[in-house]
């Protein structure tokens, strides 16, 4: 048994650490680019949306290079998600390749019976006991938190660095050099000297970056072909920006679903706008615009992927956020015939607006509040605005 995934962000980091760990043969697909898409598109229907097709291209490749197993995430959601597993098997299966398909779901239908069942079907054949086993998917979802951390950080601090680019440097080194590391711990120490770097850098707090809140869709938000790398971008302009659906975000939500309790907050803040669960993360989206402004950002920015039926749900109702709270929001769709210049100038054109905001209402000065949880005694971080702002 050769395993596969598709790609979505940094994920791929926290499954091989898994697989090393268990000793069990993987193929990571490669990185995804418009070769892949390309490959994925062609086998894809014309109407499914962008998560599917660089899906495909993902699988295709790790096929090519040996991969017969298939390990993907399922929901019985009312969106397309729901129908990934079963319309990639039929297709891969006319195109001749004879793959066995994991889905790990956790939803009612399955059951967490269901859900172990399947992941026996990936481990049943490793000699470890089945404490070991647990011990060591914990450590992998711990390592995914951790690099989500490290992400996090460095698209805040990227708005306070002295030298332009050491945010982006130090996450990429660490992302690279964590793919030559074998296992868990390795990796984990890898991610950890970057922690430990990025919180070494020099930073300059008077600067008072722009301060963004991406949300939308989950693949596309997460993985960075798929925005055009709209984290990176951001990154080289200084901007701070805050991401809160991340790999190890959906982990726990969807461990905490079956007791009801997961993304409390999100529910609470979506409450008057979207009271409902409509499929895919569009309820979640719009909790996350109103949490942006509750936590003073200067805009969002709602990126989705062509045809999405939950965010295009949420995208009818962040108008009247906008309105109502005062707070921009633009919406950017993706898809494969999405054109790079075009895009980026509409998002440059959302900054410089931001800017005449800022100057206009504010006097040219903002809040720092998403300074949360930088190192105020090293930094001599000013204590007074973090309570003001509900920080501290
Ligand atoms: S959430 Fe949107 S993009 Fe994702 S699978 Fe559902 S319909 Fe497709």
């Amino acid at each position: 048994m050769v395993v596969t995934f598709p790609h979505m962000g940094n994920i791929y980091l926290a499954v091989k650490a898994l697989f090393d760990d268990l000793d069990i043969d993987y193929i990571i697909p490669p990185p995804n680019t418009k070769a892949s898409l390309q490959k994925g598109s062609f086998y894809s229907p014309e109407e499914i949306c962008l998560p599917f097709k660089l899906f495909m291209g993902n699988i295709i490749q790790a096929i090519e290079s040996g991969a017969d197993t298939v390990l993907i995430t399922g929901s019985c959601g009312p969106c397309r998600f729901g129908e990934y597993s079963e319309l990639a098997s039929i297709v891969l299966r006319e195109m001749g390749h004879d793959l066995d398909f994991i889905v790990l779901d956790l939803s009612k239908d399955v059951g967490v019976d269901g859900f172990l069942r399947r992941i026996s079907k990936i481990t049943r054949d490793v000699p470890m006991s089945r404490t070991q086993k647990v011990r060591t998917v914990l450590n992998a979802a711990a390592l995914m938190a951790k690099i989500d951390q490290l992400e996090a950080r460095a698209h805040i601090l990227a708005g306070y660095e002295k030298n332009a680019g050491d945010c982006k440097r130090i996450l990429h080194q660490a992302l690279a050099r964590g793919l030559e590391c074998v296992g868990s711990e390795e990796i984990g120490e890898a991610i950890s000297a970057a922690q430990n770097e990025i919180e070494r850098i020099p930073i300059d707090l008077e600067k008072d970056p722009l301060r963004v809140a991406i949300i939308g869709e989950i693949y596309t938000v997460i993985e960075p072909f798929s925005n055009l790398y709209i984290e990176d971008l951001f990154m080289d302009y200084g901007v701070c920006v805050k991401r809160h659906m991340t790999p190890s975000w959906w982990l726990r939500d969807l461990v905490m679903k079956p007791l009801k309790l997961n993304s409390l907050d999100l529910r609470r803040s979506s409450r008057e706008y979207l009271p409902l669960y409509i499929g895919g993360h569009g309820r979640e989206c719009v909790g996350e615009a109103v949490k942006a402004w509750q936590e003073g950002m200067d805009g969002a920015i709602q990126i989705l992927p062509m045809g999405c039926m939950p965010e295009i749900v949420a995208k009818a109702i962040l108008p009247q956020i906008q309105n109502d709270k005062d707070f921009p929001i633009l919406t950017l769709i993706v898809d494969e015939m999405t054109g790079r210049e075009g895009y980026i100038t509409r998002i440059e054109a959302f900054l410089d607006m931001l800017k005449k905001r800022r100057e206009r209402y504010r006097g040219g000065s903002f809040s720092t509040g998403i300074l949360s949880g930088i190192n105020s005694k090293r930094h001599g971080y000013n204590r007074s605005v973090r309570k003001k702002y509900g920080e501290m």
